[in-house]
C-alpha cells in the first residue's frame, strides 16, 4: 500500500509525497549506515587520502547503476562526478550538488570518542566531518540514489561532484575546472556547504542561505628604520614607524556599503527585531543615513563586517632580542573585501592612510579571488523557500553574505548560480563543533536531511 509521507498536509509543488513510507524508512536506515561508513574513512587533510572516499562513493554509484566518473589527479587523491540525467527532450541546464571529501585534522586525545569511529551515543553521531561536510555529502549521495530508485522524471540533469583538498589548497576543484570544465560549466545552479539553520529552543529561527562572499585580500606591512642598541631609542625606528602606521590603519574605517544581498537580509530579519528597530531593518539603506544607527551597526561585531571592507591586524614582528632595535618590523593584515570592490583601489587607499615613505604595504598573494554574489530571485531560491516552509514553518529564508571563502566563488565565475545551503538544523553548540573537538550531528538530522534536500531538488527539477 502506498502511504504518502505527508498524508495530512498539502503543499503546492512538492512532488516528493509519492515516496511510500516503508521506503522512506529504508532510506533513513541507509543514510545512517552510509554516514557511519563515510565518517570512518580517514580523509584528514593533509594528506587527504580522498581516493578511499572516492572508492566508497563509486561502489555505491556502480551498485545503483548511476553514471559516474572518477578522476585521480594525484596518487591517492581525486574527485568523483556522477549524474542522474534529465528525462525530458529539451532539458534545462543542470543542477550541481557539490561537496568536499577531505576533513581538517583532529587530536584524538581531546575527543570523547575516536574521531573516525562514527560512534552513536544518545542519538548523536560523533566524527570528524559530521558537520563539515560529510553530512551534506551524504545527503547529496542519498538524493542521487533516491532520484534513481524512485524513477523521478527530471527536467534537468542532477550532477553530483565530490572534490579533494578543499580544506587546504583547493587542488580538487582547481583540477576539475582546469581539466573537465565541460562537465560543469553548463550548469545553472549549484548547492554546496555554507548557510545555516540555527535551532533555538527546539525551533529553527531562520534558514540562512549563503549567496555572496567576501574575499580575502591579505596585506603585508613593512617598516624600515635605523637599527641600533635598545639603550638609545629613536622615534624613527622601524618598530615605532610600524606602530604609528598600524595606529592610523586601526583608526581608518572603510565606508559603509549596503550591497543588495544585505538589503534583503536585513529586511527578512526585521520581524525578529524589537519593534523600534523593525522599520530600520526593513529599509536599511535609509537607516544607514542616520548617524546614530550607523554608529550602532559599527559597534556590533556581528553586523559591522557585513557592511564594509574589514581590516584585522593579526601578525606582528620586530626584533628577536629585547635590547636590539631592528632595521625592519612588519605586520600582516587580514583584509576582507565586499563583492564589487576593487583591490587596487583599496591598496591605494591604505597606502594613503599609512602616509609614510618608510612603510610599504603589499598584497601577500598575486592572485585575488574576486568576491562575488549570486542573484536571489531564482527558481532554486524559491524552491528552497517552499521546502523550508514545510519543514521549518515560520522560519524565513534569508540570504547571507559570508565572511569566509567557499568553492561557490569559483563556480560563480563560471556563470553558475551558487548557494551555500544546509539541509540540516543545528544548535549553536552543534554547529560550533565544526573544525573543533567532538564534531557531531544528531542522528535525527542524518535521517531527515537527505529528504529535505531531495524535496528541494525534486521541487526544482521534477518534470511538471
Ligand atoms: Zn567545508
Amino acid at each position: 500500500m502506498v502511504v504518502p509521507l505527508f498524508a495530512q498536509e498539502t503543499f503546492a509543488g512538492l512532488a516528493s509525497e509519492s515516496i511510500p513510507i516503508d521506503r522512506e524508512k529504508q532510506y533513513q536506515t541507509m543514510a545512517i549506515d552510509w554516514m557511519q561508513q563515510y565518517l570512518r574513512i580517514d580523509t584528514t587533510n593533509p594528506p587527504g587520502n580522498e581516493g578511499k572516499a572516492v572508492a566508497f562513493l563509486k561502489s555505491i554509484f556502480d551498485r545503483e547503476n548511476i553514471e559516474n566518473q572518477e578522476f585521480e589527479y594525484r596518487p591517492g587523491r581525486g574527485n568523483i562526478w556522477a549524474r542522474v540525467p534529465a528525462t525530458v527532450a529539451n532539458p534545462k541546464r543542470p543542477l550541481i550538488l557539490l561537496s568536499h571529501m577531505d576533513v581538517v585534522t583532529s587530536d584524538a586525545s581531546q575527543w570523547k570518542y575516536p574521531p573516525f569511529s562514527a560512534t552513536i551515543n544518545n542519538g548523536v553521531m560523533y566524527g570528524r566531518g559530521a558537520q563539515d561536510m560529510k553530512s551534506e555529502g551524504l545527503a547529496q549521495l542519498m538524493v542521487m540514489v533516491m532520484l534513481k530508485r524512485e524513477k523521478v522524471a527530471l527536467d534537468r540533469d542532477i550532477i553530483f561532484l565530490a572534490t579533494a583538498d578543499e580544506e587546504v589548497d583547493d587542488s580538487g576543484t582547481d583540477w576539475m575546472i582546469a581539466n573537465r570544465r565541460e562537465l560543469l560549466e553548463n550548469a545553472e545552479f549549484l548547492i554546496t556547504e555554507g548557510g545555516e539553520n540555527p535551532l533555538v529552543g527546539g525551533k529553527v529561527k531562520y534558514v540562512g542561505l549563503d549567496v555572496a562572499e567576501k574575499s580575502p585580500f591579505w596585506l603585508h606591512v613593512v617598516a624600515t628604520g635605523k637599527p641600533g642598541h635598545g639603550s638609545r631609542p629613536s622615534p624613527d625606528s622601524a618598530p615605532n614607524r610600524l606602530i604609528r602606521a598600524l595606529y592610523r590603519i586601526q583608526n581608518y574605517q572603510p565606508e559603509i556599503k549596503v550591497i543588495p544581498v544585505m538589503q534583503e537580509f536585513m529586511r527578512d530579519l526585521a520581524p525578529l527585531q524589537p519593534e523600534l528597530l523593525q522599520p530600520k531593518f526593513r529599509d536599511i539603506r535609509r537607516a544607514m543615513k542616520e548617524p546614530a544607527f550607523r554608529e550602532m551597526i559599527s559597534q556590533d561585531d556581528s553586523l559591522n563586517f557585513l557592511f564594509r571592507d574589514s581590516i584585522a591586524i593579526t601578525m606582528l614582528s620586530g626584533s628577536e632580542q629585547t635590547n636590539v632595535i631592528p632595521a625592519q618590523a612588519w605586520a600582516n593584515l587580514d583584509v576582507r573585501l565586499l563583492p564589487g570592490e576593487d583591490p587596487t583601489k583599496f591598496l591605494e587607499t591604505i597606502r594613503k592612510v599609512v602616509a609614510d615613505p618608510n612603510v610599504t604595504v603589499t598584497p601577500m598573494k598575486d592572485n585575488f579571488e574576486v568576491p562575488n554574489a549570486s542573484p536571489i530571485h531564482t527558481d532554486l531560491y524559491r524552491s528552497i523557500e517552499e521546502v523550508a516552509n514545510h519543514y521549518f514553518p515560520g522560519a524565513p529564508v534569508v540570504p547571507r553574505l559570508s565572511g569566509g571563502y567557499t568553492e561557490n566563488q569559483r563556480f560563480r565565475q563560471l556563470g553558475v548560480v551558487s548557494y551555500g545551503f544546509s539541509p540540516f538544523a543545528a544548535t549553536e553548540e552543534e554547529g560550533s563543533t565544526e573544525h573543533a573537538n567532538n564534531e557531531r550531528i544528531r542522528v535525527a538530522e542524518v535521517e531527515r536531511g537527505p529528504k529535505v534536500l531531495y524535496d528541494v531538488v525534486v521541487n526544482l527539477a521534477g518534470a511538471k
